[in-house]
């Protein structure tokens, strides 16, 4: 932090933060001013304080299966993997009904309370019936299990559809809040839309989930727009329902054309969680699977067990060999909670399911 009075402007702002939610130019005020390692000390510390006092000291777990629906936008995500992988978000990719249930199943026994169901954006009304179709039957198949839906492959009239069906929340993300941005780099889809699903899903009491991507359409040497940044985390504030925030650094897909892109800063991803933990006290924030993520106030874990087709079994851990269990016909499940956990429980945090 440069200079005697910026240093006590963010000493304000952060003392302040104990107590109280930021505002919208507190928040932008500590991007621009947190920029060394005693900044980010001080700023986490008290975003550690902020989601201690707010939301406790249990960390909750989110499971993962994929895919539901195939995704046939065209072009694709500048960034997808699908420039990587053909076969991802392909019908190759998609479980059947069978299966699906088999991966529900599995995810109650193992004691998850919510679970991440993903898929590509398949448009049209074949995409919307099948996406009725799958949540039902993953609804059906565990009533104790919340369901968050990720494929956006439905309108925003449908919510409420949703909702009965048993669905606990929708995640439509926007990555970025700029508009010409998530024009240039996901052509493919509308962002009005988007914001519309969001919109009346709040309004039909489904619960929000939002990720914000650092670093996305940012070239080379270019400034971080910490102003868009901003306006992202509030946005959401409008929304009753918002339950979980996701912010992520931006990664290049080999063979997409980002692939030659900068990828996002992970000191600006970790101001970014401990920034949203100080505005959203106790919305759920993930990251919790990394001692950086925890420092930076975040209590929740994503993509614990993942079930996919064989082909593409991931959330496997960097450095742990990660025991991968076939379930059924081509589907398997990386057994990941030890390694996912790992971190929260030696740092002395309870987990919300036991390994
Ligand atoms: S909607 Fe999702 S799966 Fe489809 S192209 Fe975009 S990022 Fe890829």
């Amino acid at each position: 932090m440069g200079g005697d009075g910026l240093m006590r402007d963010v000493h304000v702002i952060l003392k302040k933060a104990l107590n109280d939610e930021i505002s919208k130019d507190e928040a932008l005020m500590l991007f621009r001013k947190v920029q060394d390692r005693d900044g980010l000390l001080e700023l986490l510390r008290i975003a550690s304080k902020v989601r201690d006092d707010e939301v406790g000291n249990e960390i909750k777990l989110m499971g993962f299966i994929a895919s539901i629906t195939p995704c046939t936008v065209d072009p694709p995500c500048r960034y997808c993997f699908r420039w990587a992988n053909k076969k991802l978000f392909n019908w190759d990719d998609v479980l059947t009904d069978e299966e699906l249930t088999v991966a529900m199943k599995t995810l109650l026994e193992k004691g998850l309370k919510r679970v991440e169901v993903g898929g590509g954006t398949y448009l049209g009304e074949e995409g919307r019936k099948m996406t009725f179709h799958k949540l039902s039957i993953a609804c059906g198949a565990s009533r104790d299990v919340g369901i968050w839906i990720t494929n956006v492959s439905f309108l925003p009239e449908d919510v409420y559809r949703l909702k009965d069906i048993g669905v606990e929340g929708v995640t439509c993300n926007l990555e970025t809040i700029n508009e010409e941005a998530f024009r240039r780099l996901r052509p493919g889809l509308d962002f009005d839309l988007r914001k519309r699903i969001i919109e009346e899903s709040d309004k039909a009491g489904l619960g929000i989930d939002n990720t914000l991507m650092i670093g996305l359409g940012e070239d080379w040497g270019q400034p971080h727009p910490y102003e868009d940044w901003v306006e992202f985390f509030f946005y959401f504030k409008r929304f009753k329902n918002l339950r979980i925030i996701e912010v992520h650094p931006f990664r290049p897909t080999w063979g997409s054309p980002t692939q030659d892109m900068p990828p996002g800063s992970e000191f600006e991803t970790l101001k970014a969680m401990a920034i949203a933990r100080l505005i959203y006290r106790n919305v759920d924030i993930s990251g919790a699977h990394t001692v950086q993520g925890l420092l930076a106030g975040a209590n929740l874990i994503m993509h614990v067990y993942p079930i996919t087709k064989s082909f593409r079994p991931w959330g496997k851990h960097g450095i742990f060999a990660s025991k991968i269990e076939r379930l059924v016909g081509d589907v398997v499940m990386v057994d990941n909670l030890f390694e996912v956990t790992r971190n929260a429980r030696e740092m002395g945090f309870e987990i919300e399911i036991g390994c």
